[in-house]
């Protein structure tokens, strides 16, 4: 292999997201999205990336350059199947295909996209990274649900987790934040973007994770409701009378924060709050609620808590979504100094006080370099 750079693609169901990087220095040569596939000029993903790979070849950065080394496909559910990253054949192609059943709304756009790209580029090693697959550590004790064993086997129902690549990436970036080996650092990484999840990382780890069979599990989202009596759908079914797919929408698309007080932004949430809007408060007081479970629950899990790192739209920009998360908790050895989370800043910071046993800190995400370091790592070795 000659080239340093990688081509990260990120495939949705009506968008595609990409990032050149080149891995010498980390550094990235281009990015931008390509959206509304399927209507207008954009027919569909083949005419996408089609228009991505115009675009870099007008900056000349295209896909036919021989500095570029590799394509990274995000993909969001690998299953059982996929623990690491995998190099991608018609086997690997077959393989996520067959996990479409786990992630109806996302495989099967991530599956076009890698076909795509590997029709412009045959010759070029394409790699898939799963969301999936920081996860598969978790031992049996978290991962199964107290379910029967046959049942759940026969189905895959388990919880996998997601935004692994985020979990990843954030705890490593903490450990060197605070100049410590990964393997000697136990952490708590709280993703809070429009979909938020939760991690216990042990020395590099995964042990315990929010998400589950699906993204839905765990935190209140944007618009997902987390954490919810599974019997609350039969009631649903049958005294609501509402169909499968109806409370499938109502749970991932108009409950979390938007269900609740009908805004799932956190800035609107916050100017309604300062304007004394009770339903953004109670909003706000739930998501809280809930986050605070899981940062006590996670503290059990791990026995000892080194660091707790916020990450992602809500938890990088968010100061008051912190303070209310880490409130009092002196007890647990976590004091946030409130003028150092207050304080905007773009990269990896501290904000806990320096009497604080447990370090609090701020961790941007960077979910596409992640992907093209592991992609890079695997094409390289
Ligand atoms: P993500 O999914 O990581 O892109 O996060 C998106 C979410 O981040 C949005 O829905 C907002 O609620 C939140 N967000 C972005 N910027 C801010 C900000 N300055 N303050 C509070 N929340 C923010």
């Amino acid at each position: 292999m000659n080239g340093s750079r990688v081509l990260v693609l990120n495939s949705g169901s009506s968008s595609v997201k990409y990032q050149l990087l080149d891995m010498t220095d980390r550094t990235r040569l281009a990015s931008g999205i390509v959206e509304r596939i399927g209507e207008g000029p954009v027919a569909d993903h083949a005419a996408a990336l089609k228009q991505v790979a115009d675009e870099l070849a007008r900056q000349n950065l295209g896909l036919d350059s021989p500095e570029l080394a590799a394509v990274g496909h995000r993909v969001v559910h690998g299953g059982t199947r996929f623990t690491t990253p995998a190099l991608i054949t018609d086997e690997v192609v077959e393989e996520i295909e067959k996990l479409i059943p786990l992630a109806p709304l996302h495989n099967p756009a991530n599956v076009t996209g890698i076909k795509v790209a590997r029709e412009l580029r045959p010759d070029l090693p394409q790699v898939a990274v799963f969301d999936t697959a920081f996860h598969s550590t978790m031992p049996e004790a978290a991962a199964r649900y107290a379910i029967d064993v046959d049942t759940a086997d026969r189905f895959g129902v388990r919880r996998y987790g997601f935004h692994g690549t985020s979990h990843a990436y954030v705890s490593r970036a903490t450990a060197a934040l605070l100049d410590r080996p990964v393997s000697e650092l136990n952490t708590i990484v709280l993703h809070l973007g429009n979909g938020a999840s939760a991690s216990a990382v042990r020395g590099g780890e995964c042990v315990d994770t929010s998400m589950g069979l699906t993204p839905l599990e765990g935190l209140v989202m944007g618009t997902r409701s987390g954490d919810l009596d599974a019997a609350a759908i039969f009631h649903l079914s049958r005294v609501g009378e509402m169909s499968i797919d109806e409370i499938d929408t109502l749970l991932n698309k108009r409950s979390g924060l938007l269900g609740l007080c009908g805004d799932n932004d956190m800035r609107e949430i916050g100017r309604r709050m300062g304007e004394g809007d009770s339903e953004a408060q109670l909003a706000f007081d739930i998501y809280i609620h809930r986050l605070r479970k899981y940062v006590g629950a996670y503290t059990a899990v791990l026995g000892r808590v080194d660091a707790i790192a916020f990450t992602a739209g809500v938890g990088e920009n968010s100061a008051a979504v912190r303070e209310a998360a880490m409130g009092g908790l002196t007890a647990f050895g976590v004091e946030v100094d409130t003028v150092r989370n207050a304080l905007r800043g773009s990269g990896a910071r501290l904000i806990s006080a320096e009497s604080s046993r447990v370090a609090v800190a701020v961790v941007p995400t960077d979910e596409e370099l992640e992907i093209a370091s592991q992609t890079f790592d695997l094409v390289s070795d």
